[in-house]
């Protein structure tokens, strides 16, 4: 059997007639930037969060680099982050001339742990931004207690859990604002770039919308030296189109996600641990391996697709040389990059599909044993 670590043509295929009306609409009106379908869906999506406003821009990372812009974070800042994300996160906060500050997951979650926070923060902190990687609620409760307590902001980068609920909320809204990323593979993807910042900070809401509108409140008026990042018409009218399937594409995830947590019985496999009171979305169903490179190889040739999410630590990018962290110093962050696997998570997986995956990592050992044997 081959089953691909990730495919769209299930959900195409059910959103083919959808996706091509939402198009023609769009086409037929011939108005491609700052219309109606960027305020219809910067509505629905605010209202499916549970939020008062939403502003698209044109990806997820300009998202977030555009809230830290308009908070004002900026040269000698310091943001907390997660030093086990992809590296967006990071970019946001150099982009605007601030130095990322990595605290340490929880490996079971691969999420930031709380515990771990306050350490880092210095007079020069002003922001910590939790990331809900892999499709798992960051612990919230704690995080937003020390954001008081040291009068942070907190940036909810939000990327990766559409629709992902931390005790009975949705995430996204817990902080002052949130970024989402609407790239294709995302839980709610676009047909190409798009993205969205969430809050119930209407003055907020305006700066990002400005900042990322040319620095422009109306038209020929700059406030700002500002970006040029706008959700345009036609990703807007394919992602209003898409978002009344979110819940049921998400809740196709958490079925997968729950045969494999059920399902997979391997000494060597680590499966995720779930946060009680949290409902992931599995943007990525992550396991660990100590022999992963092992496990790769052995599920690619029984056609199984992996990744890997993600092979190198932000803080050992070339790109980050200039921070001056040494391999050692994140060592969960460095643990996680030589032993995360992800196994194929899509909408549209079928039962002998998932049931296939299991029985193939099963065998893993099993068949390393026999091999030693022979
Ligand atoms: C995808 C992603 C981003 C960036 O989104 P883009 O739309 O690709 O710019 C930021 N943070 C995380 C955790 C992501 O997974």
């Amino acid at each position: 059997m081959e089953i691909p670590f990730v495919s769209f043509l299930p959900m195409e295929r059910e959103l083919d007639s959808v996706l091509r009306g939402a198009f023609e609409r769009v086409y037929a009106r011939s108005w491609y930037i700052g219309g109606v379908e960027d305020k219809e869906f910067e509505k629905v999506f605010a209202d499916y969060c549970g939020v008062n406003y939403c502003v698209g821009t044109g990806n997820g990372l300009d998202a977030l680099m555009l809230i830290l812009k308009a908070l004002g974070i900026g040269d000698g800042d310091q943001v907390i982050v997660p030093s086990n994300t992809y590296i967006a996160t990071a970019l946001a906060v150099t982009y605007v001339g601030a130095e990322p500050v990595f605290v340490e997951p929880d490996i079971r979650t691969f999420n930031i742990e709380p515990v771990k926070i306050e350490e880092k923060i210095s007079p020069r902190t002003r922001a910590i931004m939790p990331v809900h990687l892999y499709g798992q609620p960051c612990d919230m409760d704690p995080i937003m207690d020390i954001a008081k307590r040291y009068r942070l902001y907190v940036v909810e980068d939000s990327a990766q859990s559409h629709g992902a609920v931390y005790k009975g909320r949705k995430i996204g809204t817990f902080g002052h604002a949130s970024g989402f990323s609407f790239y294709p593979g995302k839980n709610l993807g676009a047909l190409g770039d798009a993205g969205a910042v969430v809050s119930n900070d209407r003055e907020l809401i305006s700066k990002v919308r400005a900042l990322g509108n040319y620095g422009s409140d109306y038209k020929y008026h700059h406030l700002y030296q500002g970006n040029n990042s706008r959700l345009d018409e036609l990703q807007a009218a394919f992602l209003s189109a898409k978002l009344p399937y979110l819940e049921k594409m998400n809740k196709e995830r958490k079925r997968i996600a729950r045969m494999y947590l059920d399902g997979i019985k391997n000494p060597a496999v680590v499966l995720p641990y779930v946060l009680p009171g949290t409902e992931p979305v599995w943007h990525i169903f992550a396991i660990r391996c100590k022999c992963r490179e092992q496990l790769e190889k052995y599920l690619n040739d029984h056609g199984v697709g992996t990744a890997k999410h993600y092979p190198i630590p932000i803080h050992m990018q070339e790109c980050y040389r200039e921070l001056g962290i040494k391999k050692g110093d994140l060592p969960i962050a460095e643990e996680i990059s030589v032993t995360e696997l992800s196994l194929p998570m899509y909408y549209g997986m079928k039962d002998e599909e998932i049931e296939y995956v299991i029985q193939i990592i099963n065998q893993f050992g099993k068949s390393l044993q026999e091999s030693v044997n022979e």
